[in-house]
C-alpha cells in the first residue's frame, strides 16, 4: 500500500485539529514519507506547527500549510488559483472541514448558525469539489474523500441542521460518485460515529465541560481510528473503491 500512494499530492481541509490532522500524519506514515501534503484551515499557526512536525519525523516529505476558510466561497477560488506551482498537481482531495455548532431544537436555532453550519459542511466542501473536478477528470484520475457522519443517516433531537449537512453531504456524495463511475475518478465517503476531537468543544460553543460530559462513561473513537481508515480506502488498487463506510467506537448503538 505504501507503493500506492508514493509521491501523491493530498489536500486535507480542516487539518489543523482532531481528524484531519491525524490524516495528515497517517498519509506521512503510510506513504514512509514520500508525500507531499497541502494542509488547509483557519487556524494556520497550528498547520505551520504540524508541518514542522510531520517533515522533522519524515525527511522525504514536504507539507504545504495555507489558510482557508472553506464557508467563504471566493476564498475557494483564490485558494485553488494561488496554490504554489508545486503543490497544483493535486491527487487526493479530503474534504473533512466541519462542525455542528448548538445543540438547539428547531425552534431555537439562530440564523447564524444554520448559516455557518451549511456553509461550513456543505457549500465549502461542494466549491472546492468543484473547483478540483476538471484537474482530475484532466488526469483521468484522482481520489475525493468527503468525511460525513452518522449524524448523516439518523438525525437526532437537537442536531437538526447539523444532521441536514452531512445528510446533503452524504447524497452529493453518492451522485458524484455514480455521475464518474467507469473512470479511475473514486469518489469516497467516511462517516465516523462519535471521535474525541475539538467537534464537541465548538458545539458547546466553547464549553469545555460539558464537551467533555458527552464522553463520560463511554470510550469514544480516537481521531486517528479515522485516518487510519481514510488512509486504508485511499491506498486499495484504482480499481476498489471503498464507497460508503461508517465507523463507530465499540459502544454506540
Ligand atoms: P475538529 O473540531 O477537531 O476539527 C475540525 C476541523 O475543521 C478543524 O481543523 C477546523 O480548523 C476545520 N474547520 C472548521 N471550520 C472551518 C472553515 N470554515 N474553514 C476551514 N476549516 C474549518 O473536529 P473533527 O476532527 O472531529 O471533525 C472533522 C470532521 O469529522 C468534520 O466534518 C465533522 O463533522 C466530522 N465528524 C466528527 C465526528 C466526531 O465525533 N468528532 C463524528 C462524525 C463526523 P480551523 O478551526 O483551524 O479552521
Amino acid at each position: 500500500a505504501a507503493s500506492r500512494l508514493a509521491g501523491k499530492t493530498i489536500l486535507i481541509t480542516g487539518a489543523s485539529s482532531g481528524i484531519g490532522r491525524a490524516t495528515a500524519f497517517e498519509f506521512a506514515n503510510a506513504s514512509g514519507g514520500d508525500i507531499k501534503l497541502i494542509l488547509a484551515a483557519r487556524r494556520e499557526a497550528a498547520l505551520v506547527s504540524i508541518k514542522e512536525e510531520i517533515e522533522k519525523a519524515y525527511p522525504k516529505s514536504k507539507v504545504i500549510p495555507v489558510a482557508l476558510d472553506v464557508s467563504k466561497l471566493p476564498a475557494i477560488d483564490a485558494f485553488v488559483e494561488n496554490l504554489p506551482a508545486e503543490a497544483k498537481d493535486i491527487d487526493v482531495l479530503v474534504n473533512n472541514a466541519g462542525m455542528v455548532h448548538g445543540v438547539d431544537q428547531v425552534g431555537g436555532i439562530a440564523q447564524s448558525d444554520i448559516d455557518i453550519m451549511f456553509q461550513t459542511n456543505v457549500f465549502g466542501l461542494i466549491a472546492l469539489t468543484q473547483k478540483l473536478l476538471p484537474l482530475f477528470k484532466e488526469k483521468g484520475k484522482g481520489d475525493i474523500v468527503n468525511i460525513g457522519s452518522i449524524a448523516g443517516r439518523e438525525p437526532y433531537p437537537g442536531g437538526a441542521i447539523y444532521c441536514a449537512t452531512k445528510a446533503a453531504v452524504k447524497s452529493f456524495t453518492e451522485t458524484l460518485r455514480k455521475e464518474l463511475i467507469a473512470t479511475r475518478i473514486r469518489v469516497i465517503e467516511v462517516d465516523p460515529g462519535q471521535v474525541e476531537t475539538e467537534f464537541s468543544v465548538v458545539r458547546f460553543r466553547g464549553d469545555k465541560s460539558k464537551a467533555d460530559a458527552v464522553y463520560n462513561g463511554v470510550e469514544p473513537l480516537i481521531a486517528e481510528d479515522i485516518a487510519e481508515v481514510i488512509v486504508f480506502a485511499v491506498s486499495r488498487r484504482e480499481n476498489v473503491v471503498i464507497a460508503d463506510t461508517l465507523v463507530f467506537p465499540s459502544h454506540q448503538a
